[in-house]
């Protein structure tokens, strides 16, 4: 296992303890330790300079006073810059001013985002909500029936295109699903549409139209925490391929150090609505950038 960034920086500041003021030196070496620990925990590049630049910039200024020793002051900011990076405070959903609320959900196949769709609806369900969840996948065979499956455990109502009628065409469902919504009262759809294991053109247009024939209030990017920096790359492609409102990550229970995390958020400038961290539907909750921050400082 790798040492975690607190680990690294308590070593590394264990020798500034008796110091009233950080020198350059003290400093080089701290930056030189967080950078280890965050290309360790699979931050992408520039992403950590950024990041280093920041820190550096405030640990130079500050004056070790009060309370806190040099040591403890860097944990400090190293601690409100990755907050900061994550986004600060909780985003919440947006909802439309005149309901259904539609939130579709992008993503690579195998992301998550048929499980996501479940707990999504779960949770809202949970607060009073009356969701509905969407099929519009119709590319992956079964995908239809695993949402109308999660849709029964989650315990919410499911459109989907009538069996026999052929694949159908997901623009076409999504468009009557708006109507359904409004017809039986749902305050809210959720609309899970089809994702390859790449980027894919095709995909992505055929996401990109669906967005634009129901409104989508809400497009989140759901990506799998696990892929570390790959999932910079992906989620360049959905920003400039679909555009998407906000970012689920997901498989949180796998990735123990978070760096995708602040990878996606800082290079798309999107924010992280969500946190889905295991197979059930319960496992999930809404994403906090100072849990994040911690679970990566260790
Ligand atoms: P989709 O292709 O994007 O719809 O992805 P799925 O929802 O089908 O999920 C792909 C696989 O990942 C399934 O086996 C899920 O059970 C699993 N999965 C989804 N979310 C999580 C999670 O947060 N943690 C873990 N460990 N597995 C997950």
């Amino acid at each position: 296992m790798f040492d975690t960034l607190s680990d690294r920086l308590t070593s590394v500041l264990q020798n500034l303890r008796g110091k009233g003021r950080l020198s350059d030196t003290d400093i080089d070496a701290t930056a030189r330790e967080i950078r280890i620990a965050l290309l360790e925990a699979d931050v992408a590049l520039p992403v950590v300079r950024t990041f280093i630049a920041r820190v550096k910039d405030r640990a130079k200024g500050a004056e070790v006073s009060g309370a806190l020793n040099p040591a403890q002051q860097v944990v400090k900011i190293v601690n409100e810059e990755l907050v900061a990076i994550l986004g600060g405070e909780t985003r919440r959903l947006t909802f439309a001013k005149t309901p259904p609320t539609v939130i579709m959900l992008a993503g690579l196949q195998g992301a998550g985002k048929t499980t996501l769709a479940g707990k999504l609806a779960r949770w809202l369900k949970g607060q009073g909500h009356a969701p509905m969840l969407v099929a519009c996948d119709l590319q992956r065979p079964n995908a239809v029936t695993q949402l109308q499956v999660v849709a029964e455990r989650a315990g919410v109502a499911v459109f989907a295109p009538e069996p026999g009628n052929g694949v159908g065409d997901p623009v076409d469902v999504a468009r009557r699903s708006i109507d359904a919504a409004r017809r039986d009262q749902h305050d809210i759809v959720v609309v899970d549409t089809a994702g390859r294991l790449g980027v894919d053109e095709e995909l992505m247009r055929q996401a990109a139209d669906i967005k634009a024939a129901i409104g989508a209030d809400e497009v989140l990017f759901v990506v799998d925490a696990m892929i570390g920096q790959d999932a910079v790359s992906t989620a360049e492609a959905f920003r400039d391929g679909v555009g998407f409102t906000g970012v689920v990550l997901t498989k949180l229970d796998g990735d123990a150090r978070g760096g995708a995390a602040l990878s996606v958020r800082e290079v798309t400038g999107a924010p992280i609505l969500f946190a889905s961290n295991g197979e059930k539907l319960e496992d999930f909750d809404a994403f906090h950038p100072d849990r994040m921050a911690s679970r990566i400082l260790g």
